[in-house]
């Protein structure tokens, strides 16, 4: 991205940098996001996740790429961001960005990723993008939350991290007082939140063993397949999946055991990732057929499932899909409104992300009463029926399904919220009015954390 800088020193711009992306490594979500103008950013508002590129420092560029210029505080007025935190820590290199979106229906919440972004701005836009996109999805979800994220700059997300930087980012959360609860996303393990748990209340996802509810990606598809069911019957009138084609974009963790639930519904499933042994090894183990990363999109078939990263679905892109719906667990799958808006045209059925891909957080939730999997099993799979509201919504007033999922959202956040923000020391909503000081009940601490030695994500 090359944007002309103003007098606003890590400040953002708002442009319509038609001089094309070239950003050297763009964040996993933030990727594909538009950049918009000043005349755009009423349909950016209609649109989570989608945020103006921001100003690099020292960045240059010709003039007659920049349409409109604002500060970050404009910038997070336009986006109802409530307060965003820059955090650094000399000592231990930790370079930070904590977005709370809103706390209107409760305390924000959100996953911290670890990320090489290629500027400090990328992090901030990432942030803001996938904040905003929380808010939505906690609210689509009926949760009594807000939406936050927090990313983390650092050179190799692959790499542990070491217990000082973890605590150092756990003391800066502590800070928020409960504004901001953080949770695992991607380049996050389970043993980084168990040690930021050693310094804060405010960390979910922990591991089992510390009344937490784990590596929460099993149950994120889980949530997918439910969503797949009402796909299914919004196309054919059956939520079954037996006989049904299904490609699927990603081996990770949640495409992976997406994949094996399909299989085991009997449903035939193509499977792709950039890494080609990661993908080999799934379709040995589930019976699945392997395509090239390139032709993922190209199959046809009935559902192609985005579970890698963002932006899979592009203006390009949608002219060549055969596939007759989109549902996944991928974060900001559509590249801006306006491919959904030509899915609907082409009658693609788009299950919207944040709707789709919602386990993750409703499992979380558990954790604040006592965590059980059957009960938030449970709860997942009222997905299947969140998405058919949203397709019911859409063909009653006409519009594409992701701008429904959107009002649905939205809608309830104006018609439950406190219409205020959430401060520490304020109850939250499973709390029967008492202060919220502590996220689960204490669970006994298993004498091998106690000793410092923790488990890891996909242990
Ligand atoms: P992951 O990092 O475990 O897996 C992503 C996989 O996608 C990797 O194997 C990677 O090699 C592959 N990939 C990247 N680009 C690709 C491409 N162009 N084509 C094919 N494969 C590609 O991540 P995950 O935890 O499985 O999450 C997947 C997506 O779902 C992410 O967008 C994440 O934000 C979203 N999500 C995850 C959860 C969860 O519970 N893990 C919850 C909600 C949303």
């Amino acid at each position: 991205m090359v944007v002309v800088g103003s007098a606003i020193v890590g400040g953002a711009v708002l442009v319509d940098d038609e001089s094309g992306d070239d950003d050297e490594s763009p964040p996993p979500e933030h990727a594909a996001a538009p950049r918009a103008s000043a005349a755009t950013s009423a349909s950016t508002q209609d649109r989570p996740g989608r945020m103006e590129a921001f100003w690099p420092r020292g960045a240059a560029a010709p003039a007659h790429s920049v349409r409109a210029v604002s500060t970050l505080t404009e910038v997070m007025g336009a986006h109802g961001h409530e307060q965003v935190v820059f955090v650094a820590d000399v000592p231990t290199g930790l370079r930070a960005v904590i977005a709370v979106h809103s706390t209107v229906l409760g305390p924000s919440l959100g996953g911290i990723r670890f990320w090489r972004y290629a500027t400090e701005a990328d992090a901030l836009a990432d942030a803001l993008c996938l904040s905003e996109a929380m808010t939505l999805k906690a609210s689509a979800a009926g949760l009594h939350q807000g939406g936050g994220k927090a990313v983390v700059l650092v050179d190799d997300p692959e790499a542990p991290r070491s217990v000082e930087l973890l605590h150092a980012m756990g003391r800066a959360i502590d800070e928020l007082g409960g504004r901001y609860l953080a949770a695992e996303d991607v380049g996050a393990t389970t043993r980084d939140m168990d040690l930021i748990d050693e310094v804060t209340p405010w960390v979910t996802g922990v591991s089992l063993d510390r009344g937490g509810s784990g590596e929460p990606s099993p149950i994120t598809a889980v949530g997918v397949v439910a969503a797949m069911r009402a796909t299914m019957h919004e196309l054919d009138g059956t939520r079954d999946l037996a006989g049904r084609r299904v490609a699927v974009q990603g081996m990770g963790r949640v495409g992976s055991s997406l994949t094996g639930l399909l299989v085991d519904a009997g449903a035939s499933v193509l499977v792709t990732d950039v890494n080609e042994a990661k993908a080999r090894a799934v379709a040995d183990a589930c019976g699945a057929t392997l395509v090239d990363p390139d032709q993922i999109l190209l199959q046809e078939c009935d559902v192609l499932a985005p579970c890698a990263l963002g932006g899979a679905v592009t203006e390009r892109s949608v002219d060549s899909l055969r596939c007759r719906a989109i549902c996944g667990a991928a974060n900001l799958q559509l590249e801006d409104d306006r491919v959904d808006d030509l899915l609907a045209e082409r009658g693609i059925v788009y299950a919207p992300d944040f709707v789709a891909n919602a386990g993750g957080i409703i499992n979380i939730a558990e954790e604040f009463t006592g965590y059980s999997l059957d009960v938030a099993l449970e709860r997942v799979q009222q997905i299947e029926v969140t998405t058919t509201r949203v397709f019911d919504l859409a063909r009653a007033r006409g519009i594409p399904r992701g701008r429904a999922a959107i009002a649905l959202a939205r809608e309830r956040i104006e018609r439950e919220g406190a219409g205020r923000r959430w401060a520490p020391g304020d109850p939250a909503a499973w709390t029967d009015g008492a202060p919220l000081r502590e996220l689960r009940p204490a669970a006994p601490r298993s004498p091998a954390l106690e000793q410092g030695r923790h488990t890891d994500r996909g242990q």
